[in-house]
């Protein structure tokens, strides 16, 4: 009961108003900092102690991150009450969700049926997509998807080849490389996520073979011919990466089903794996037929012809760090990658009902943390209706903040558009701009956070500094949040 108290005490500073600035005072910083014990002592604390420190020291000097709803900083996200709620428990029992064991325990089955509540709020069908795995974050996740990738491109070339060995899981990248006298694996992409580039290196892919092919006009496209041109390769196979949501500008790098059609032909016509790194993109095919949103949901559009798909649970869904998610297309693939070698103790007891793989035996760990049931709790208080209602609000003040930047004397929004109408049409949920004044810009950021009022990344676009708004917390309010956003902006811009 104690317990219980305390933890209601806990949510509800968390939850209540974060009216301590979205970054905490140097003052805060350096008493917490100056508070952690340079060693490990021989004899513990009390427990009343230690909860006092880390309320006491070290929580004043954490950031506004998830809790305030004006940390534009990253793509954050932020805890749903029903999500911090199943979190608590998640700790409290401390399940791990390793070996599907149907009389042991619900925790498998929760999670695979999460999965499936996830790919209903993302209109993928559970037919072809109700396989997959909750992973740490999004990175992890196109780790799975380059890996599961990897090992179908070296299949397909094996049995063109009529070479029994084709899986690097098995065999490993060199030998299965070597025989197929092959130089190597290349993933194709327009303006990846770094931690694509990340994962190719961490797979044995090389960060260098991940290349972009991207159109002189538009760097988020694909340029077709110098695709296909790459696809036609004989000497390395390929894997396409699609950016559904760049990171910088929130856009999309498809915008249809027809231009995914020729990207699925192209792959399948070349043996090569399609993946889509939607980390908070995928989140664009919760929105339903309103014209405004039309444009933006074309980028969600038709993405579910592709292989494999990664997203993320700690950004647009709002469950707490860390949660990612990775759908497949094709169950065996993860398995003959991440299968858990010669534990015959772990394999799963037969049992009516949806076979439920092992969590171990597709994706990275063996043991692993309950992190599908904040996802499962956050999906069942919300609905379609409700997930689909708050982007709509982080929406909306993007483009509130985009047509204020656009009028304004002092900012540029980017990328650069023709008109504001146009400008609008293609806001998600994310604000690339610039100042106009080039010394104001090269400390923009900064400025911007000095204030402690809103908090937004630095960036980069077309070789000049740029800002970043990343909108994607659950407690947005577009009315409040529009006139604290351009109040900051006009503030900055003056001084
Ligand atoms: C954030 C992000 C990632 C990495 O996600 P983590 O959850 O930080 O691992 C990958 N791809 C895209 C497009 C992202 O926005």
């Amino acid at each position: 009961m104690q317990q219980e108290q305390f933890l209601q005490s806990l949510w509800q500073v968390a939850q209540g108003s974060w009216d301590s600035g979205v970054l905490p005072s140097s003052e805060n910083l350096a008493r917490a900092r100056s508070s952690i014990p340079q060693s490990l002592p021989d004899v513990g604390a009390s427990l009343e102690f230690v909860q006092q420190h880390i309320l006491g020291d070290i929580v004043p000097a954490f950031n506004g991150g998830s809790i305030s709803p004006n940390y534009y900083g990253f793509i954050t996200g932020g805890v749903t009450p029903a999500a911090l709620f199943a979190d608590n428990v998640v700790s409290a029992y401390d399940q791990n969700v390793q070996v599907h064991l149907p009389n042991h325990s619900i925790v498998t089955d929760v999670e695979y049926h999460a999965l499936g509540l996830l790919a209903d709020l993302l209109r993928l069908s559970r037919d072809r997509w109700h396989n997959g795995t909750f992973t740490t974050g999004a990175t992890a996740s196109n780790i799975l998807g380059l890996a599961c990738g990897r090992e179908f491109v070296l299949q397909k070339a094996a049995e063109r080849k009529g070479s029994q060995l084709g899986s690097v899981g098995e065999h490993g990248l060199f030998e299965v490389l070597q025989e197929l006298g092959l130089s190597g694996v290349q993933v194709l992409s327009t303006l990846p996520h770094s931690s694509l580039v990340k994962a190719a290196g961490v797979l044995g892919i090389g960060r260098a073979n991940v290349r972009n092919i991207c159109r002189d006009d538009d760097p988020l496209q694909f340029d077709m011919e110098q695709l296909e041109q790459e696809l036609q390769r004989t000497d390395k196979v390929s894997i396409v990466a699609i950016s559904c949501g760049e990171v910088n500008t929130g856009r999309f790098a498809t915008s249809g089903v027809e231009q995914l059609g020729r990207l699925r032909w192209l792959c399948d016509k070349y043996g090569a794996w399609l993946h889509a790194d939607g980390a908070f993109g995928i989140f664009a095919r919760t929105l339903d037929d309103k014209p405004e949103y039309a444009t933006v949901k074309k980028g969600g559009y038709g993405i579910d012809i592709v292989d494999s798909i990664t997203g993320d649970g700690h950004k647009l869904l709002n469950v707490p760090y860390d949660c990612g998610f990775f759908f497949s297309q094709h169950a065996e693939l993860a398995t003959q990658v991440f299968q858990n070698a010669n534990a015959a103790y772990l394999s799963a007891g037969a049992t009516d009902g949806p076979s439920i793989p092992s969590p171990l035996n597709i994706g990275i760990e063996n043991s692993r943390r309950f992190r599908a049931l904040p996802v499962y709790a956050s999906l069942l208080y919300y609905g379609r209706d409700g997930y689909r209602e708050m982007l709509e609000r982080q929406i909306q003040l993007a483009r509130a903040i985009y047509q204020w930047i656009f009028d304004s004397p002092a900012y540029i929004a980017l990328p650069e558009a023709n008109s504001k109408a146009e400008l609008v049409d293609q806001t998600f949920m994310s604000v690339l701009f610039r100042a106009k004044d080039d010394a104001l810009n090269q400390e923009l950021a900064k400025r911007i956070n000095e204030t402690s009022q809103m908090f937004v990344s630095g960036s980069s676009w077309d070789g000049a500094p740029a800002t970043r708004i990343a909108i994607s917390n659950w407690r947005v309010d577009v009315v409040r949040d529009t006139a604290l956003v351009t109040g900051v902006l006009a503030q900055v811009a003056q001084t």
